[in-house]
């Protein structure tokens, strides 16, 4: 129960805006109940630097047991045998692994963030371009497809240190066994951030990157359904092969060194509240109802795309395997910014997104990018997204229509008001 009359009543607006409205900000989701209540308890409280059993302050013991069984879970649900489920989010998940696997100055390779990468993979404006080596690989005009052929040509001329695979806006599943042989030519790590599409990795709908990838992020709040918060994972620990070694002159495990790019490399205290949410979600994905959700989560974006494509919109790479897509407009003659103003006036909400040799700046960008995880959680099914893609159809074609728009709004309200935030 919030007393302060301020805040409780701007989290009462954006509750209602939560409910009123059509989620398909494709890295959002909404969590259960038990998450909620679990990232909102007396955990937070506790100051619990170090990892179970040790630990910098005392009054551990119910926390460690916590932490613990987030550990153990979440090892369970991607057959990992190592994880580290500290992290504040999926860029501080990140900034661990590349602390301790490179020095400052090391050539990293990741997937172009036009092209629908991350921040965090080695953008200038981020941590990661600035402190080491970026190099980038894209997809291809035509296809707007990964060649995985010419991600091995750019390897072996800017020989990286880590090669990172993953994105934010890429609609189609990634070749991690190519990707490994390409690490093991150049002498390089792979890792995977799996923060999109983890859900449907744990739940078997996709490739999975394990036992090709050395390490795998991940956030927990995108189709994972958890907290917000990140996560670091390895199928097998193994010898670090930077050669970096502990006093007594032994080459330390890289699992040591994860953890210490963690705490005290990166963070301070971990946040337990957070972890017991995690455990909790991490729980949920484990059970057959959360099977039965990620399965709906690609179907639903199978048929809104088919229904958009219907509509006369070009999806990049013509169509999608997981949980998104990416819609270039610049045959509907509307930017993304312009479209995402509209769609949001009609209750829609969505982002504007760079599409793949994008002629428009990011703050514009051609393009916008449309993911179901959320609507999903809301109970919405296949019979809904054609009806969806009308509405974002009548929106972008009537963007400077306020009226047009605010009638759109309507229906959407009609719909989802009465649905529940969460459906198991
Ligand atoms: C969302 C995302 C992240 C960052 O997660 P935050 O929790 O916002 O820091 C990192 N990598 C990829 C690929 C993402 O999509």
């Amino acid at each position: 129960m919030i007393r302060d009359h301020e805040i409780a009543q701007l989290i009462q607006h954006e509750d209602q805006r939560q409910r009123s409205g059509l989620e398909l900000i494709a890295s959002e989701n909404y969590v259960s109940e038990q998450v909620m209540a679990a990232a909102g308890s007396i955990l937070t409280n506790k100051y619990a630097e170090g990892l179970p059993g040790k630990r910098y302050y005392g009054g551990c013991e119910w926390v460690d047991r916590v932490e613990q069984i987030a550990i153990d879970r979440l090892c369970q649900l991607f057959g990992a045998t190592w994880a580290n489920v500290q992290p504040h989010s999926g860029a501080q998940a990140n900034a661990a692994v590349m602390l301790a696997a490179l020095q400052p100055g090391d050539a990293i390779l990741g997937f172009d963030l036009s092209h629908g990468g991350h921040l965090t993979h080695g953008s200038p404006v981020n941590f990661s371009g600035k402190l080491y080596k970026p190099h980038f690989y894209g997809v291809e005009e035509e296809s707007g497809l990964i060649d995985w052929e010419k991600v091995a040509i750019k390897a072996h001329e800017v020989r990286p240190k880590l090669i990172i695979c993953g994105a934010s806006a890429y609609s189609r599943d990634w070749n991690y066994a190519r990707l490994r042989q390409i690490a093991d030519e150049v002498g390089s790590l792979l890792m995977a951030d799996i923060s999109h599409p983890s859900g449907l990795i744990a739940t078997g709908l996709l490739n999975h990157p394990f036992p090709h990838c050395h390490i795998v992020t991940s956030t927990t709040h995108k189709t994972l359904r958890g907290p917000r918060g990140g996560i670091i994972m390895m199928s097998k620990d193994f010898p670090n092969p930077m050669g970096i070694v502990n006093p007594k002159g032994e080459l330390r495990s890289m699992s040591s060194l994860l953890d210490s790019g963690v705490f005290p490399g990166t963070q301070g205290g971990p946040l337990e509240h957070i972890i017991a949410a995690k455990a909790i979600a991490f729980g949920e994905a484990l059970e057959p109802a959360y099977h039965k959700y990620t399965r709906q989560v690609k179907a639903n974006a199978l048929a809104l795309a088919l229904s958009m494509t219907q509509r006369g919109y070009q999806i990049i790479s013509g169509g999608t395997d997981n949980h998104l897509m990416l819609i270039n407009l610049r045959n509907k003659s509307c930017t993304g910014k312009a479209a995402e103003l509209a769609l949001g006036k009609a209750h829609i909400t969505i982002n504007k997104n760079m599409v793949p040799f994008d002629t428009a700046s990011p703050m514009i960008t051609s393009g916008i990018r449309l993911g179901t995880p959320a609507i999903t959680s809301r109970g919405l099914k296949e019979s809904h997204m054609d009806q969806i893609a009308e509405w974002i159809d009548r929106a972008i074609l009537g963007h400077d229509n306020d009226a047009a728009l605010k009638s759109i709004g309507q229906e959407v309200c009609a719909l989802m008001e009465p649905l529940p935030l969460f459906v198991a």
